[in-house]
C-alpha cells in the first residue's frame, strides 16, 4: 500500500487562509487588529529565521507583529521589565519569547512572567494547568498543529495507542496531555487516545514504538526512529527538526519508514509550518478573549 504523505505545508496554508478571512471579518466588525509581540534575544541564526517567518505569517494573515530585538548580553531583569511593558500594553494581544534564550537568562522565570492571557505559546503554568484539566485557554502550538494535521487527513486518535517519544514541556508533554483529553476542540474523535510517553531512559524503546498505531517523534535526534521501530501500517508524525550535513532532517528515518508506514510527515514541510499557523490562531483567540 502506498504511503500517504501528510503535507503540513498545504494544510498550514489552508488554515492560514481561513484565519485571514476570520481576521478580516473581525476587523470589519470593529475589532482591533490582532497583534503579536515577538521578543528575540541575541543573534542565533535559526531563531532569527523563525521570528522572521512568524512576523511574515502575521502580516499575511492581516495581523500586526511587533519585534523587540535585544542584545545577547541582556539580563533576566531587563527582559522581565520589557515583559511588564508588553503585558500592560492593551495594543498587544499575544507575546512570544523566542527560545532558546542565552544561558545567562533564567528562561523559566522569563516564561512564567508572560501574562497568561497573552501567552500564545501556552507555556505559562496557568495555561498548562488548564490544559491538563481539560479546559484549555490556548492549545500549545506544535501539538495542536499535529492534531490539526491528523484531523484534516481524517486520522482519528480515539481509542488508538499513540506513542509519543520525547517529554519536553514544549512538545512531548503537552502532546500527551492533549491526546488523553475527552475533547480538545476538534471533537472526541481527535482526542481520547491511549498514550505512552517514551524518553531517553525508556528501556526497550523499539518494543514500545512498535505497539503504536500513531507514533509521534519529538526527540531532536536525527533519524532515531528506524523502520524496525515502526509497526507496518502505523501513522508516523515527525516533529523533529535537525540540521545535519545534508540539510534538515527529522527524528524519523524518512526513506526507510515511508516504506512501512501508512502515513508519514516529511521534514521539512510537515509539522513545522503548522506550528506557526497555530501561533497565529492563538493570537486571534487572545485578541477575542481580551475584548470579551
Ligand atoms: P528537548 O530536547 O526539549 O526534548 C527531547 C526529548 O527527547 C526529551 O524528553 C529526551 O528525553 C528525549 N530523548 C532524547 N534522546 C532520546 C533517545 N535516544 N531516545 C528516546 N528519547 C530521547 O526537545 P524538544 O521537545 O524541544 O524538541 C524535539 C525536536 O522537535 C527537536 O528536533 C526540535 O527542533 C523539534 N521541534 C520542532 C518544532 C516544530 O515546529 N516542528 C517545534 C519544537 C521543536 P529526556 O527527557 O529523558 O532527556
Amino acid at each position: 500500500m502506498a504511503v500517504t504523505i501528510l503535507d503540513g505545508k498545504a494544510t498550514a496554508k489552508a488554515i492560514r487562509e481561513e484565519l485571514q478571512l476570520e481576521v478580516q471579518q473581525w476587523v470589519n466588525d470593529g475589532g482591533p487588529v490582532p497583534t503579536l509581540a515577538a521578543v528575540l534575544v541575541g543573534d542565533d541564526p535559526a531563531s532569527r529565521v523563525y521570528v522572521r517567518n512568524k512576523e511574515r505569517a502575521c502580516q499575511q494573515a492581516g495581523m500586526f507583529s511587533r519585534l523587540t530585538h535585544l542584545p545577547t548580553d541582556t539580563s533576566t531583569a531587563a527582559l522581565l521589565k520589557l515583559l511588564d511593558q508588553l503585558n500592560a500594553d492593551p495594543a498587544i494581544h499575544g507575546i512570544l519569547v523566542q527560545l532558546p534564550l542565552p544561558s545567562q537568562i533564567d528562561s523559566q522565570t522569563v516564561l512564567d512572567h508572560v501574562c497568561p492571557q497573552k501567552d500564545v505559546d501556552a507555556f505559562a503554568p496557568e495555561n498548562v494547568g488548564l490544559l491538563v484539566q481539560g479546559r484549555p485557554r490556548f492549545l500549545p502550538c506544535t501539538p495542536h498543529g499535529v492534531l490539526q494535521l491528523l484531523h484534516r487527513y481524517s486520522i482519528p486518535t480515539r481509542g488508538k495507542h499513540v506513542v509519543v517519544v520525547g517529554r519536553s514541556d514544549i512538545v512531548g508533554k503537552p502532546m500527551a496531555n492533549m491526546l488523553v483529553q475527552r475533547d480538545c476542540g476538534l471533537g472526541p474523535e481527535y482526542a481520547n487516545a491511549t498514550v505512552t510517553i517514551g524518553h531517553s531512559l525508556t528501556a526497550n524503546l523499539a518494543d514500545i514504538t512498535r505497539q503504536a498505531d500513531i507514533l509521534i517523534a519529538a526527540v531532536g535526534r536525527p533519524r532515531l526512529i528506524t523502520a524496525d521501530m515502526v509497526r507496518p501500517g502505523a501513522v508516523v508524525i515527525d516533529v523533529g527538526i535537525n540540521r545535519v550535513e545534508d540539510g534538515l532532517v527529522g527524528d524519523v528515518h524518512y526513506e526507510e519508514v515511508a516504506k512501512v508506514a501508512a502515513a508519514i510527515t516529511p521534514v521539512p514541510g510537515g509539522v513545522g509550518p503548522l506550528t506557526i499557523a497555530m501561533l497565529l490562531r492563538n493570537t486571534m483567540l487572545a485578541c477575542r478573549l481580551q475584548q470579551a
